[in-house]
């Protein structure tokens, strides 16, 4: 898994470029790993998400990945990177806790989030670091300072839709309460392998905002991708 990783290309998503105030530059390939040739011996899955059923008609929304469906339960680990203020970094632990929480409700539970303690095999990865980290795939004439995180998805891919097992996300503890909490439900919308939207009250539109909101579409959309997997 490690090595497929680290071979995998990254692919930036058309369309992100514009945004000069980019705070999340999803990777349109994110990380792709090979299908596993038998299932995990540790967890009994009732659901094979090798059989799911991809949504008739294409979901009306942007999307990174085909079909993408996050594996469930979905287990996701902290690094807290440096010295972050230990007030934000708190405040960033709730809020990635909220931040989850909204994205597990928006999939109506077919997705659980589970913080585990130990860095795990397949899962997502977060690392919380100060403002201003380095960050690689900035497009040129972009301040680096207004780049507050970025996400990228790990996958399986199947014929007619990708299985998400996991990804890393980078968030600064920016700002105040609502546009952190804002920013890292953005990131987890990347991993959950979502693109951008235009509109400017969706959690999915590029540049941060406090009243950035779950939007009606990205449930909708939930609702079609998630229509097959049972509960
Ligand atoms: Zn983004």
């Amino acid at each position: 898994m490690k090595i497929l990783m680290a071979l995998a290309a990254v692919v930036f998503l058309a369309g992100c470029v514009n945004y000069a105030a980019e705070r999340g530059i999803p990777q349109a390939s994110g990380q792709i790993a090979e299908p596993p040739k038998i299932s995990s011996p540790v967890t009994e899955e009732k659901f094979d998400y090798r059989d799911y059923r991809p949504p008739e008609e294409s979901v009306d929304h942007p999307l990174l990945l085909k079909n993408p469906v996050a594996r469930s339960p979905m287990p996701y680990f902290i690094i807290n990177e440096s010295e972050v203020n230990a007030y934000k970094y708190n405040l960033t632990l709730e809020n990635i806790r909220i931040a989850f929480g909204a994205w597990e409700n928006a999939t109506k539970g077919k997705v659980k989030f589970i913080q585990v303690e130990e860095k795990p095999m397949e899962g997502i990865i977060i690392y919380v670091t100060p403002k201003n980290y380095y960050t690689y795939d900035i497009q040129p004439g972009a301040s680096r300072q207004e780049v507050a995180g970025e996400a990228s998805p790990v996958y399986y891919r199947y014929p007619n839709h990708s299985v998400i097992v996991g990804g890393e996300i980078t968030v600064g503890p920016l700002y105040g309460t609502l546009e952190n909490r804002v920013q890292i439900m953005h990131e987890i919308g990347h991993i959950m392998g979502f693109g951008h939207s235009n509109n400017s009250h969706s959690i999915l539109f590029p540049v941060v905002a406090y009243s950035q909101e779950m939007t009606p579409d990205i449930r909708e959309a939930l609702d079609e991708l998630y229509g097959n997997v049972p509960a």
